[in-house]
C-alpha cells in the first residue's frame, strides 16, 4: 500500500453530525483496524451478545480516546483503497487545526463534508466549508449522514443537498467539484457497499468516490520553499535547520538563499529518518547543513528557496480574507499576529480595501470603515517585521494564513500580491 498515492484527507463538520462514527467506518471497512486489536474484543463482544461487534468496538475505542482527553482522535488514522493511501489529518475543532492546516503539518488535499441529514447546515458547516474553501482543498465528498434517522426519505435528502449547495455557492466554491452521498456511517449505507435502504440513489458510495479522486500533484517543478521549522546545532555537523519541503526540489550541492534573514550558501548534506539523501522532495521533513551558515544566522519562520529566485520578503501584501469571529468590528491599524507556514508575525492591517461579496465575488463596496465576523474582504497588510510570503497564484503553499488574536482564530485568508522593499 505504500506505493499507492497518497492523499491527505480532511473529514469536516459540525459537532454531532457523525465525523467521528464515520471515520471509524472508513478503518473498519476497509480492514484498517489490526487483526490483534479486533481479536482482542471479540470474546468481550460476544459475551455481552453486541451484534457487529467489530464495529462498536472501533467505535468504542474512540469514545475512549475522547474521554481520556485524547486530541487527536479522529487524526493520523488511516487506510486505503484500491488507488490511493489515506492519511485522515487533523479535523477542524481540535484546537490547533487551523495552525496546523497553515503551517502544512496538515494540508489536506480533499476533503469529506458530513452533514447530518436531520440537522441540515448548521453553523461549524459553514465555517469549515468556507476554511476548506480559503485553504486551497480541491475537492469535496459531501456525506449527509444519519439518513437511518430520517427514514431514507430522498426528499430529506434533496433539501440537505439543495442549502449545502447553497453555502459552496457563497464561498465560491465550484459546486462541480463536490459529490453528494446519503450516507449512515452507523449502519454503513452507501459507505463499503450499495445500500437498499436509498434505492432512489443510483450515484457513487463513499469508497467508490474516495477512489476516484484525482491524484494531487506533487509541486516537484516548482521552485524550492522550505520553511524552517527549528535550528538546531549538532556536534560533528554544525548548523542543522530543520523543516518541511512544501515545493520543488532540494539537492546536495545546490546554492540556497535564507529569506528574510538574507543568508545562503551551499548544501552539503541532507538527513532523512537518520540517514543521509541526496535530494529532498515535497512532503518531506529533513535536516541539511549549508556551508557558512552559524546557528544565529536563521531562525523559524524563515524560508530556504534558490539563490537564484530567493523567497520573497514582503514590505506589505494584498490579501483576500474572510473573518470568522471576531468579538466587534475590524478597522484600518489592527495588528493582530499573522500565522503563516512556520513564521508568526505581528502585522497591521493598514488599508481595508474593499468588502466582497462572498456570493458573486464581486466588490461590494470599496473602502469600508470596518468589516466584521462572516465579511470577505480585500486588505493591504504591512508586516511589523520582515515576513517572507507568496502569491497564492504562484505558490499557493506559502500563500496562505491564519490571523490569531485573543487565543483565537480571527480569520484566514490568503495573499493576492507581495510588494518587495
Ligand atoms: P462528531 O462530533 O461529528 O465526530 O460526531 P460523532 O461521530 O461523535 O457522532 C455523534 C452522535 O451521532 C453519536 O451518538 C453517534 O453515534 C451518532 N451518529 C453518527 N452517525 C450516525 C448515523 O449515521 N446514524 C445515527 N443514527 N447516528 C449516528
Amino acid at each position: 500500500s505504500e506505493d499507492k498515492p497518497h492523499q491527505n484527507l480532511a473529514i469536516i463538520g459540525h459537532v454531532d453530525h457523525g465525523k467521528s462514527t464515520l471515520v471509524g467506518r472508513l478503518l473498519y471497512e476497509t480492514g484498517s483496524v489490526p487483526e490483534h486489536v479486533i481479536e482482542q474484543h471479540k470474546e468481550e463482544a460476544e459475551e455481552k451478545g453486541k451484534g457487529g461487534f467489530e464495529f462498536a468496538y472501533v467505535m468504542d475505542n474512540l469514545a475512549e480516546e475522547r474521554e481520556r482527553g485524547v486530541t487527536i482522535d479522529i487524526a493520523h488514522q488511516e487506510f486505503d483503497t484500491d488507488e490511493y493511501y489515506f492519511t485522515i489529518v487533523d479535523c477542524p475543532g481540535h484546537r490547533d487545526f487551523v495552525k496546523n492546516m497553515i503551517t502544512g503539518a496538515s494540508q489536506a488535499d480533499n476533503a469529506v463534508l458530513v452533514v447530518a441529514a436531520d440537522d441540515g447546515v448548521a453553523p461549524q458547516t459553514q465555517e469549515h466549508v468556507f476554511l476548506a474553501r480559503t485553504l486551497g482543498i480541491n475537492e469535496l465528498i459531501v456525506g449527509v449522514n444519519k439518513m437511518d434517522i430520517v427514514d431514507y426519505k430522498e426528499s430529506t435528502y434533496k433539501e440537505v443537498v439543495s442549502e449545502v449547495k447553497d453555502l459552496l455557492k457563497q464561498v465560491q466554491f465550484n459546486t462541480d467539484d463536490a459529490e453528494f452521498i446519503p450516507i449512515s456511517a452507523f449502519e454503513g449505507d452507501n459507505i463499503a457497499e450499495r445500500s437498499d435502504n436509498t434505492d432512489w440513489y443510483d450515484g457513487e458510495i463513499l469508497l467508490e468516490a474516495l477512489n476516484n479522486l484525482e491524484a494531487p500533484e506533487p509541486p516537484t517543478d516548482a521552485d524550492l520553499r522550505l520553511p524552517i521549522q527549528d535550528v538546531y546545532t549538532i556536534s560533528g555537523i554544525g548548523t542543522v535547520p530543520v523543516g518541511r519541503v512544501e515545493t520543488g526540489l532540494l539537492n546536495t550541492g545546490d546554492n540556497v538563499s535564507f529569506q528574510p534573514s538574507d543568508v545562503g550558501g551551499e548544501v552539503k548534506t541532507i538527513e532523512m529518518h537518520h540517514e543521509e539523501v541526496p535530494q529532498a522532495e515535497p512532503g518531506d521533513n529533513v535536516g541539511f547543513n549549508v556551508r557558512g551558515i552559524g546557528k544565529d544566522d536563521i531562525r523559524r519562520g524563515d524560508v530556504c528557496g534558490p539563490a537564484d529566485d530567493p523567497p520573497s520578503v514582503a514590505e506589505t501584501f494584498t490579501a483576500q480574507i474572510v473573518v470568522m469571529q471576531h468579538p466587534s468590528v475590524i478597522t484600518d491599524g489592527y495588528t493582530p499576529v499573522f500565522h503563516a507556514h512556520t513564521a508568526q508575525v505581528a502585522c497591521t492591517i493598514e488599508s481595508i480595501d474593499a468588502k466582497i461579496d462572498p456570493s458573486s465575488g464581486e466588490v461590494a463596496e470599496e473602502n469600508p470603515d470596518f468589516i466584521q465576523s462572516g465579511d470577505a474582504a480585500k486588505v493591504t497588510v504591512r508586516p511589523q517585521k520582515p515576513l517572507s510570503i507568496e502569491p497564492a497564484s504562484e505558490i499557493p503553499e506559502l500563500g496562505s494564513f491564519a490571523i490569531r488574536d485573543m487565543g483565537q482564530t480571527i480569520a484566514a485568508g490568503q495573499v493576492l500580491s507581495v510588494n518587495e522593499p
